[in-house]
């Protein structure tokens, strides 16, 4: 079986190293994956010469919901730019059970659906801990940590931020809170159609990292 056409939906809460996790196996496997993201497809908004647009990226950096609907049109949309044949790896894009039968459609669009369902689990501690160290480049939101020590971004020169969502702690453990009441559902939903794998995201990230490998390989996706 080839890799071609497969769809893998990533999930975890914030601090579960997700992003990091999918930036490297796009490092590792270029010619293989495409990383699709609502949070790149929100940030894109913030340069649109329409007004309905512009405000989107408003509403969403003030941390205003937007509506399912909304979103998934915008989705739907966002998908024609990414390589049909392709892995691509979604991350961001599902944050409550509700939204499973949006993707579902966007997916079916581009006659796709989800293969395969990684839910990085790591407890709320672990999770609070990475974000109050978390750094984030204001030019390529590339991550790194105050462990990391440096002003500036390695990648692009651009300076370095603690992402504002992050910086009250009260707001962190209420969203992680509400993540775990979704997670649950979304976990069963993709577990009864066969394709969740929990994976322990406590761990170091190249051994994480081995674990998807390993198991997208099992899975009959070429690598
Ligand atoms: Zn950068």
């Amino acid at each position: 079986m080839s890799g071609i056409s497969k769809t893998i939906l990533m999930h975890g809460p914030s601090g579960s190293g997700k992003d990091t996790q999918v930036n490297l196996l796009s490092e590792k496997f270029p010619e293989v994956f495409e990383l699709v993201s609502t949070g790149a497809m929100f940030r894109e908004l913030k340069d649109s010469k329409v007004p309905a647009e512009f405000e989107i990226y408003q509403k969403v950096t003030s941390g205003e919901l937007i509506s399912d609907d909304l979103t998934y049109k915008f989705f739907t949309k966002f998908l024609n730019r990414f390589d049909p044949n392709k892995v691509w790896v979604l991350v961001g894009v599902v944050r409550s059970a509700n939204q499973i039968k949006f993707l579902d459609k966007a997916l079916l669009k581009h006659a796709r659906t989800v293969d395969l369902y990684f839910n990085l689990d790591v407890s709320e501690q672990v999770s609070i801990e990475r974000l109050c160290n978390r750094l984030q480049c204001t030019t390529c939101n590339n991550i790194y940590t105050r462990d990391d020590n440096i002003a500036n971004c390695a990648k692009c020169g651009s300076a370095l931020d603690g992402r504002p969502e992050d910086a009250e702690v009260q707001k962190i453990i209420r969203r992680l809170y509400w993540y775990r009441e979704e997670a649950e559902k979304i976990f069963d939903h993709y577990s009864e159609r066969g394709e969740a794998v929990k994976i322990d995201a406590g761990r170091q990230i190249e051994e994480i990292s081995k674990e998807l490998i390993d198991i997208m390989v099992a899975q009959g996706f070429e690598l």
